[in-house]
């Protein structure tokens, strides 16, 4: 009964003894590598329940120990088909890792495997609180690289997009924070098993943050390349040429 909560994997059966494995990578009875199967989640991999609080120093330990377990070193003398689960689990393993490891893919992940949120259609509108802002900002940036191609002086324009990007990356953490919250949310949730309606209202709010961070997280990243595209736009110096070479 003190058993974690853990949704069940896909239990089978170990392909060299058929002893009932309940989806472990390594039978329990005999030990051999078990395949990996392609519904197991990244939570399971890890034998964690689907929740968005992890603690860091756990995963980072079980990530080594199962590394370590999968290392390409144990399997030096096993059949081809051993060897070839095992990388396919290490690669798994891997992608479970840097997804988990990440708060913000972690959303991400969770809200896929739960079906509210598809890859390639999360919408790109600007917040309608944040439209005003948007605006001027694009206006700035038009009137940078005009005045760019015109060859004027930039500086007044380019500390006023450094300013607006500072405000877009305050706003990036706010988004951040009230991420956190919604996390805890669903955590709560997922503990008490709330009702099906209240865990979707969690998710469709932790949708919306993503959507909202994704959106500013772009418009900062966007701001940034044009600033930097300033930077290299300096005229490629000829002095370099003719000064003396270090190896001669
Ligand atoms: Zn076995």
């Amino acid at each position: 009964m003190n058993a974690p909560k853990i949704s069940p994997i896909s239990a089978g059966s170990c392909w060299s003894c058929k002893a009932a494995t309940n989806g472990v990578a390594f039978c329990p009875n005999c030990g051999k590598i078990q395949p990996v199967f392609a519904q197991a989640n990244y939570f399971e991999l890890f034998a964690l329940p689907r929740k968005l609080g992890i603690g860091m120093n756990d995963l980072e330990q079980e990530f080594l120990q199962q590394s370590w377990k999968l290392h390409p070193d144990n399997f030096v003398n096993a059949s081809e088909s051993e060897k070839e689960t095992s990388l396919q689990r290490s690669s798994k393993l891997n992608d479970a890792h840097r997804v988990l490891r990440d708060p913000v893919a972690r959303v991400e992940y969770l809200l896929e495997i739960e079906d509210m949120r598809k890859e390639g259609e999360h919408k790109q509108q600007a917040p309608p609180e944040l439209l005003e802002e948007v605006f001027e900002l694009n206006e700035s940036l038009d009137e940078l690289r005009d005045a760019k191609s015109a060859g004027a002086d930039v500086t007044a324009l380019r500390s006023k997009l450094k300013a607006a990007q500072q405000n877009f990356q305050t706003k990036l953490s706010e988004v951040d924070a009230e991420l956190q919250t919604a996390a805890k949310q669903w955590d709560a949730a997922q503990d008490a098993n709330a009702a099906d309606a209240d865990k979707k209202a969690i998710m469709q709010h932790l949708n919306e943050l993503l959507n909202r961070r994704s959106y500013i997280r772009n418009l900062v990243d966007g701001v940034e390349k044009e600033l930097s595209a300033g930077a290299l736009d300096q005229p490629p110096s000829d002095l370099q040429r003719d000064l003396p070479g270090a190896g001669s």
